[in-house]
């Protein structure tokens, strides 16, 4: 039975699983004895650079997560400063946040994106902040130059979240790549990610040389140089030779896989056109279709939707149920804010199947489930 659903993510199916040179490159790390920050991972960390544009390096992390905390400590940031960031964007970088120790403040999402916008920031921040993360979620692209107008008077550094936005352009500022604007932006390489490795991984970009060189000694135990610790809050975070090899051969392919997403977001922008369930990726701004997210009109009918679906073999989830302000093993906020458009998203949002491997049928079952619910949901 469960073969025949059609499910949120099929890793066996990708170029990671199947592809030769995958394996010609894994073979040839393991022949060369060298294993960690060798010369793939500084050709990935160039080749990565190069593709994003805009002046930019990249220093290779262990993981996303650790990319958000190392780039937080690299701008500055300390024991109870204050983090400005959406409370609907998955906890990651409120989870980093509060490794270092930092406070949160949270601001509510634009009701169309649902994405931190100018306005929603607008009304939260003061200069009581010492950083401003952004997530680029579901691969919706951010107005990074419309917050960074506010943030730059007051002083405060923008952290711009790109685990779910690789190869995007930045919304306002075409055709500028997400990952190019922020003081410093951060990638993930989860497999899952639009560019995803054959485990764990992650990237600090920036193009201010403070920010990369604290980034190159946090991610290895704060040394500036050999054993010699002089950066504080340093860790061991480094991409190992193995995935920068692997990504290697994935970072030229990027175009084409969010390409193949994008077809997929837009079968099922047309396939619930003019009914009762809306589509949020892509919704008024550039994206790469990371997630197909949709949203219900209400809780219950979130529910019904999952279900029918179900009844479809069509596999769904939830990107995410619970706001960061709710998670009880994160921090409580540090100030009350309104975050009811979050809430609200975080109880009627759905996602349905989107990755490249998906086979055309499948993608068309998918829009039929989708029309059928579109039509029957209220
Ligand atoms: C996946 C993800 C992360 C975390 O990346 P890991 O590599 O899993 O630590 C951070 N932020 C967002 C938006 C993500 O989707």
């Amino acid at each position: 039975m469960s073969n025949l659903v059609i499910p949120m993510n099929d890793l066996k199916r990708s170029w990671v699983a199947t592809s030769p040179r995958v394996r010609q490159e894994v073979i040839s790390v393991l022949s060369s004895g060298h294993f960690v920050l060798g010369p793939r991972h500084e050709a990935f960390e160039h080749e990565l650079a190069g593709f994003l544009g805009g002046g930019v390096e990249a220093v290779g992390v262990a993981s996303g997560t650790d990319a958000l905390r190392i780039a937080l400590t690299a701008v500055g940031l300390r024991s109870s400063d204050r983090v400005l960031m959406a409370t609907n964007a998955g906890g990651y970088a409120a989870l980093a946040a509060a490794q270092i120790g930092c406070n949160l403040v949270f601001a509510d999402c634009d009701s169309n994106s649902l994405l931190l916008t100018p306005s929603t920031i607008a009304a939260v921040i003061d200069d009581d902040i010492s950083a401003v993360v952004v997530t680029h979620l579901y691969g919706n692209s951010v107005d990074v130059a419309g917050i960074k107008k506010l943030c730059e008077p007051l002083g405060i550094p923008i952290i711009e979240d790109c685990a779910q936005a690789i190869g995007g352009i930045l919304s306002g500022v075409e055709p500028r790549a997400v990952g190019t604007l922020g003081d410093a932006s951060c990638f993930s390489f989860y497999p899952t990610k639009n560019l995803g490795a054959a485990g764990d991984g992650g990237a600090v970009v920036s193009s201010r040389v403070d920010v990369l060189q604290a980034a190159r000694a946090l991610r290895q135990y704060g040394w500036n140089s050999r054993y010699e610790i002089s950066c504080s809050g340093g860790a061991n975070s480094r991409l190992d030779e193995l995935q920068a090899a692997v990504l290697r051969v994935g970072l030229p392919l990027v175009g084409e896989f969010n390409e193949r997403r994008r077809q997929i977001i837009d079968q099922y922008r047309n396939a619930v056109h003019g009914g009762a369930l809306r589509l949020v990726t892509g919704s008024g701004v550039p994206t790469t279709a990371h997630l197909a997210v949709l949203q219900a009109p209400t809780a219950s009918a979130r529910a019904r939707a999952r279900e029918v679906m179900l009844g479809l073999g069509i596999a769904t989830d939830v990107h995410y149920p619970i706001p960061d302000h709710l998670q009880s093993g994160l921090p409580k906020p540090v100030r009350v804010t309104a975050l009811e458009v979050a809430e609200r998203a975080c109880e009627t949002i759905i996602s349905v199947p989107c990755f490249p491997d998906l086979t055309d049928h499948e993608i068309t079952r998918v829009a039929e489930g989708l029309t059928q619910l579109s039509n029957r949901v209220s």
